[in-house]
């Protein structure tokens, strides 16, 4: 079974958004239900972008998001300091 994880937080702005007044009994079982949910062990994903990447014959490069340089693989796709996601645009600065 496929899982996906949002925010806690937008959840219960979209149960008090839908109900319209929060001290509503249903709105307030909504959201008793919601905090009754055992939370799962995620991190956001963090997203970024090599800067300063030239090859030689493995990439060097620095990451965009925490700033630490090192040789990386053409293949790889994310910072081994931070983690980040590297799927923005490199001209993005
Ligand atoms: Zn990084």
């Amino acid at each position: 079974m496929s899982d996906v994880f949002i925010s806690r937080d937008k959840v219960i702005d979209a149960i008090e958004r839908e109900f319209g007044d929060e001290a509503r009994p249903e709105c307030i079982s909504a959201k008793e239900a919601v905090y009754s949910v055992e939370l799962a062990d995620v991190a956001p994903v963090v997203h970024g972008h090599w800067v300063n990447r030239y090859y030689h014959p493995m990439y060097v490069c620095g990451c965009g998001n925490c700033s630490i340089c090192g040789i990386v693989s053409p293949a790889t796709n994310y910072c081994s300091n931070c983690g980040a996601k590297m799927d923005e645009s490199e001209d993005k600065e």
